[in-house]
C-alpha cells in the first residue's frame, strides 16, 4: 500500500525501506501496528529475470538457515523465484600465499545445505510485497529525511520535500551512513581499511560444485558465491584503495586474467565477466543502538566487512529480535517506545553483532598481514581448521546459526 501519512497517528516510523525496514515493517504490520515507512529513493522496479553474466544483481547475500526461516515466516522466501535461489553444500577457504585450507561440506555439518545465496534486489522485491500487502503498512518513496526533532510524543522527522510525519517509535533502518543515527547525535567507533570490494558476475569453464570458493590474498578475501545457474557465481573481491581502481577499470579480458592469477590453480576458471561495481569496506558500530524514541537496526547500527558475508544475516537477526520485543511489550500493556523494550533488544544484539565484528576484525587483520611469521601461524591455523573436528564444527555452526 502506497499513500501519504497524516502526521501523528502511527506508532512507528521506519526510516529506509532496504531489506531491514521493509522486514520490520512487514513484522509489525502483520502484528496490527500501524507503520510508515520512508524512503529518499523511487520505489525499485521489477526485477529482470535474464540469465546472461550481465543478468544478475552485482549485490548478492549468503543467507543463513536462520535468515531464511525468519523470512519464511514473513511469507517472503516463497515470492523469491526458487530457480534464482543457490543452495549451497560446501564451503572452501585456501590461503593464497601460503598452503592453509578449510574445506566443510553439509553432510558434515548433518544439514541438506550450508544456506543460500540470493540477489538482493530478490529478497528486496519480496519482501516489498509482503509490506505493501499489510493493511497498516504505508511506504513513502522519493521521502528522504532532512531534519528530525525530539517533541513529547516522540520524534518529528521532516522530510525533503518538506512533509513533517511523527510516530511514538523512529526506526533507523537507513544504511551504514544512517542520517537517523547521525541526527539523534549516536556517534559510532569506525575501522577503516582504505579498501574497496569489486563485486560483479563470472561465467565459469566449469560448474561451481554448489561450493563457496574463498581465497585469502594479502588485501584480504576474494570470494567466489555459487549462482542458481551452475557455470555462474558472484565475486566480493577486497582490494587495497589505489589497487581497486586499476583492477574495477580492467578491460574484460585483463580483469578474468587478473582474477584466474588471484585465484589460483585449485579454484573454478572464470571464462565470462558482466559488469562490475566497488563499494567502500568499513566497519562501525554505533555506540549505543537506542536513544529516546528511537532505535536504530542492521547496517545503520553496525556494518561489518563483507569476509563472512554475515551483513544481512546480522539485520535481520536484529529486525526479528526487535519486533519479538516490541510485541511481547505491547500485548503485556507497554507503549512501544518503551525504553524496557528498546534496551531489551539492544542488550541480546550488541553482544552478538559486537563478537562478530571483533572476529573479522582479527581474521582481516591475521590475513592482511605479509609478515613471514604471521603468514606461518596463519598456515598453521587453516590446517588445525582442517584437521580438528571441533574447530571445524565451531565454523560450521557459524555459518549455519
Ligand atoms: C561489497 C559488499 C558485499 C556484501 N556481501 C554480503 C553478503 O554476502 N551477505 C550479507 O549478509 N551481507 C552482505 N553485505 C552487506 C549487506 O549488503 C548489508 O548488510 C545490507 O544491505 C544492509 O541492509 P539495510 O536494510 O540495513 O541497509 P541498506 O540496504 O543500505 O538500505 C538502506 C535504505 O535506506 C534508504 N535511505 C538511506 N538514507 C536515507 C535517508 N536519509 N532518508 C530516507 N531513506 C534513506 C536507502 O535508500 C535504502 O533503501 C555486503 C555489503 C557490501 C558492501
Amino acid at each position: 500500500m502506497q499513500g501519504r501519512a497524516s502526521t501523528s497517528d502511527r506508532d512507528v516510523l521506519i526510516v529506509g525501506a532496504g531489506v531491514a525496514g521493509l522486514s520490520l515493517a512487514t513484522a509489525l504490520g502483520r502484528s496490527g501496528l500501524r507503520v510508515t515507512v520512508i524512503d529518499g529513493a523511487s520505489r525499485p522496479a521489477s526485477s529482470p529475470e535474464g540469465r546472461e553474466v550481465g543478468d544478475w544483481d552485482l549485490r548478492v547475500s549468503a543467507l543463513t538457515p536462520a535468515s531464511v526461516r525468519f523470512l519464511e515466516t514473513l511469507g517472503a522466501w516463497s515470492g523469491i523465484a526458487a530457480d534464482r535461489r543457490a543452495p549451497y553444500t560446501g564451503m572452501q577457504v585456501w590461503d593464497a600465499q601460503g598452503s592453509g585450507r578449510i574445506a566443510f561440506d553439509a553432510v558434515e555439518a548433518d544439514s541438506p545445505h550450508l544456506g543460500h545465496i540470493v540477489e538482493n534486489r530478490l529478497t528486496l522485491g519480496a519482501l516489498l510485497q509482503c509490506a505493501e500487502a499489510c493493511p497498516g503498512v504505508d511506504i513513502l518513496w522519493n521521502h528522504g529525511l532532512k531534519s528530525m526533532a525530539l517533541a513529547a510524543a516522540g520524534w518529528e522527522v521532516c522530510c525533503e520535500g518538506g512533509e513533517t510525519i511523527s510516530a511514538s517509535l523512529t526506526v533507523g533502518a537507513d544504511g551504514a551512513r544512517s542520517r537517523v543515527r547521525e541526527l539523534a547525535g549516536i556517534p559510532t567507533r569506525e575501522w577503516s581499511y582504505r579498501q574497496s570490494a569489486v563485486v560483479g558476475t563470472v561465467a565459469l569453464e566449469s560448474t561451481h560444485a554448489d561450493t563457496c570458493w574463498q581465497a585469502f590474498l594479502d588485501t584480504g578475501p576474494l570470494a567466489l558465491l555459487p549462482l542458481a545457474d551452475e557455470d555462474k557465481v558472484a565475486i566480493v573481491w577486497s582490494l587495497d584503495d589505489g589497487q581497486h581502481e586499476k583492477i574495477a577499470s580492467l578491460s574484460d579480458a585483463h580483469f578474468l586474467a587478473a582474477l584466474n592469477r588471484a585465484l589460483g590453480a585449485d579454484a573454478p576458471v572464470a571464462v565470462g565477466v558482466g559488469p562490475r561495481a566497488s563499494f567502500p569496506l568499513r566497519q562501525s558500530h554505533a555506540v549505543d543502538y537506542v536513544d529516546q524514541g528511537l532505535v536504530l537496526v542492521a547496517d545503520a547500527a553496525h556494518s561489518i566487512h563483507p569476509l563472512a558475508g554475515q551483513g544481512i544475516n546480522l539485520g535481520l537477526s536484529d529486525v526479528r529480535v526487535l519486533a519479538e520485543e516490541l510485541m511481547a511489550g505491547v500485548d503485556s500493556g507497554l507503549p512501544v517506545a518503551s525504553a524496557i523494550l528498546l534496551k531489551r533488544y539492544q542488550r541480546q544484539r550488541k553482544t552478538e553483532n559486537l563478537a562478530m565484528m571483533a572476529a573479522m576484525e582479527g581474521f582481516k587483520r591475521g590475513f592482511g598481514s605479509q609478515n613471514p611469521l604471521a603468514v606461518v601461524a596463519r598456515n598453521i591455523g587453516l590446517g588445525l581448521v582442517d584437521q580438528r573436528a571441533w574447530l571445524k564444527r565451531w565454523f560450521m555452526d557459524q555459518a549455519l546459526s
